[in-house]
């Protein structure tokens, strides 16, 4: 369906006072600005005016009623604001700080957060709350909870671009390299190479994959790939699998990585994986998901299969940012087209149309 059909015109939102923007989820195809009140914050929670957003594949599902949230929802989880208001029980933080909240907000403090798993806060996908428990980033302001874990001093000679991308996409993207524990040398293959696949091969370079393989089925996608890192791009639809087999000795790559979330491109990078390799999985998959047992020795060729969210907390977002910092990453190429706010309707429908070379669209909202 056309993501845009009923989006809310913007020059029905005014400003007063207390009140601001808020792209708001309504029911599968409708959403748009609406007003909300401006939140403010209670203990441990952060107000953040919200300068820089994006959208992400996953606001995609949302609002096509792929993925479930409740009507209401302010949409977004991907921001670099400055900290509007700071309620009782922070410290280290102060009025005005520019700041990178991250998609996903761990309490840091439940079991799963400190058993390691981040992500994982209070229950499964937990610590994933903007725009899918509570309200989101694509708003004027946002309330950010847990803020003392959660929101990272952007350094002064970075700018919002710069580093917008690692609150989710970039660091999940180096993530499924991570996840998969590529070694100097290995043999990577990803499946797809849309920003989050992209990522997943800047992450396989630093991590010092030799081979890195990128497949995608949008040539434009792939030059984009050879910048990021890859030694080999391969058309999907080209037989990718026999090229990689080839290019291997027939072995097989070392970590396989699905960057898509089809069965198609989970059974490729199984196809292409040595025995005892990783096959590291950063796909959202809806329906079902299917293993081949030919290509998963029927069970007995050691294969490791390993699915990671964004991962959360600031501390993570520091060591990102460093790396931008130090000129190591530059996720720049990858903001293709600009919006501001009272454009979003415009930046789902491109974004979603994948039309114009697309690969991320920046918010700017103010
Ligand atoms: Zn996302
Ligand atoms: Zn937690």
């Amino acid at each position: 369906m056309p993501v845009s059909a009923e989006v809310t015109k913007p020059s029905k939102v005014a400003a007063k006072p207390g009140v601001m923007k808020a792209n708001v989820f309504r029911a599968p195809g409708k959403f748009g600005l609406e007003e909300k009140p401006i939140p403010t914050a209670g203990f441990g929670e952060a107000i953040v005016k919200v300068r820089l957003t994006t959208v992400c594949g996953t606001d995609i599902h949302i609002i096509r009623g792929e993925y479930p949230v409740a009507p209401g929802l302010t949409i977004g989880h991907e921001a670099v604001g400055v900290i509007h208001e700071l309620g009782p029980g922070l410290t280290g933080y102060e009025i005005g700080q520019r700041v990178l909240v991250g998609a996903i907000t761990p309490c840091g403090q439940c079991e799963p957060c400190l058993s390691g798993q981040l992500s994982q806060c209070g229950g499964a996908l937990g610590g994933w709350r903007f725009g899918n428990t509570i309200d989101g980033v694509q708003a004027e302001y946002v309330k950010v909870p847990f803020a003392q874990a959660n929101l990272a001093v952007v350094p002064e000679g970075l700018s919002d671009e710069a580093v917008l991308l690692l609150a989710d996409i970039a660091s999940t993207g180096f993530s499924a390299a991570e996840s998969g524990r590529v070694r100097l040398g290995d043999s990577v293959a990803i499946f797809a190479q849309g920003p989050i696949g992209l990522c997943a091969t800047l992450g396989a370079k630093l991590m010092g994959a030799g081979k890195i393989f990128a497949v995608d089925t949008d040539s434009n996608r792939l030059k984009m790939s050879t910048q990021f890192g890859a030694t080999t791009t391969l058309l999907d639809g080209q037989n990718p699998i026999e090229a990689i087999r080839d290019a291997t000795g027939g072995r097989g790559v070392d970590v396989a990585i699905e960057a898509l979330g089809l069965q198609q491109t989970f059974e490729n990078a199984l196809r292409v994986l040595r025995p005892g390799g990783t096959l590291s999985s950063v796909g959202v998959y809806s329906g079902h998901l299917q293993i081949p047992l030919d290509a998963f020795g029927a069970g007995l060729s050691d294969h490791k299969i390993v699915t990671t969210l964004c991962p959360g907390g600031k501390e993570r977002m520091y060591r990102l940012m460093r790396l931008v910092e130090a000129h190591r990453i530059d996720l720049t190429p990858l903001l293709t087209h600009t919006f501001t706010l009272d454009q979003i309707g415009e930046a789902y429908e491109l974004f979603g149309s994948r039309k114009d070379d697309v690969l991320k669209v920046t918010v700017r909202v103010a």
